[in-house]
């Protein structure tokens, strides 16, 4: 198997080690929660993306199964 997550950030194929959960709240109802994957180098690029834009924004460590 070679689909393990990767990082949602565009042009990077390293492993994913955290999930971002996020809405946009003007469009998603406050139960939706979009999901990003990111690596440890982009982890503070995604959040700050969001985080510039207002969005809430949960961060977990991405648990990934053997
Ligand atoms: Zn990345």
């Amino acid at each position: 198997m070679t689909d393990a997550p990767r990082c949602s950030r565009a042009g990077c194929r390293a492993p994913a080690t955290s999930r971002i959960l996020w809405r946009n709240p003007a469009l998603h109802a406050p139960d939706r929660r979009k999901t990003w994957l990111a690596c440890d180098k982009h982890l503070g690029f995604l959040t700050d993306f969001l985080a510039a834009r207002s969005f809430p924004l949960e961060v977990e460590p991405l648990t990934v199964q053997a």
